[in-house]
């Protein structure tokens, strides 16, 4: 069962010279449910618009893109988003960060043990009433994935959130993001430039190549899981 099907989606952009830049041309994938897929390739190939196509926060120009079906059209907490970096809102504190996941779904009751599940998933108990800048990045990067894990999204896109982080803080998100999705077996869909984390955490990886938009090779890598 296909959870998203990608038909060939078209997306340009005006650069600063009014030329026009073909980011994704032609775009055809299927992404099954429960799959944990890598998008990864260099920078300026697509995979940032590839991505909030699928969130929802841009539209593409030809083609269509469907969750279970329906044809997407805007964003959703459905299909949670996960920034590079600072998306965390900072004038509220880390549960009433992930508060607002819920708030976005316009849920309000049981609230409070929600809130504390999804802050013991991701290793942060005692860390309720800390202020973004108060936490380091990784801890930041985990209550943003906490925030969007807190709505059960069909799929998490994680568009690098891993990009801005050292190495040992990096590995740590990495086992933190295997295990979540061990759990509940959410769709995780990634776009990463790390071909290492890529095969790490992935079922399968799709490589995209330096000619905007075009998808040369999907690999299908079948890991053993612990
Ligand atoms: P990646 O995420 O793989 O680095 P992007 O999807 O960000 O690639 O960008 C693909 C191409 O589209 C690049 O050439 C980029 O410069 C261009 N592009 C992306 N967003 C915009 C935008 N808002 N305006 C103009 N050009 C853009
Ligand atoms: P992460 O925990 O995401 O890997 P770090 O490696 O920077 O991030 O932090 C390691 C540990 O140090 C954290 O799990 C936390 O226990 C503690 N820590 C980090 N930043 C702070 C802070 N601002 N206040 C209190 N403890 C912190």
């Amino acid at each position: 069962e296909n959870l998203i099907e990608i038909a060939a989606v078209s997306r340009t952009y005006l650069d600063a010279n009014e030329n026009t830049v073909e980011a994704l041309k032609g775009i055809s994938l299927s992404i099954k449910k429960g799959e944990f897929l890598s998008i990864i390739g260099p920078s300026g190939c697509g995979k940032t618009t590839l991505l909030r196509l699928i969130a929802g926060l841009d539209a593409p120009e030809s083609g269509k893109i469907t969750l279970e079906g329906e044809t997407i059209t805007a964003p959703d907490p459905h299909r949670g988003y996960v920034f590079q970096q600072g998306s965390l809102f900072p004038w509220l504190t880390v549960e009433k960060n992930i508060a607002a996941g819920l708030k976005a779904r316009g849920v309000y009751q049981k609230e409070k043990g929600e809130v504390a599940k999804y802050l013991a998933l991701i290793g942060l108990e005692g860390f309720e009433k800390a202020y973004p800048h108060q936490i380091s990045g990784g801890m930041a990067q985990r209550v943003a994935i906490a925030r969007s894990l807190i709505n059960r999204p069909a799929a998490l896109l994680l568009d690098e959130p891993m990009g801005a982080l050292d190495s040992f803080t990096r590995a740590d998100l990495q086992d933190k993001l295997l295990e979540l999705w061990q759990r509940d077996q959410t769709t995780m869909i990634l776009v990463t430039h790390d071909v290492d984390e890529a095969v790490y955490l992935s079922d399968r990886i799709v490589i995209m190549t330096p000619r905007p938009g075009t998808i040369s090779e999907i690999l299908d890598i079948r890991l053993p899981r612990p």
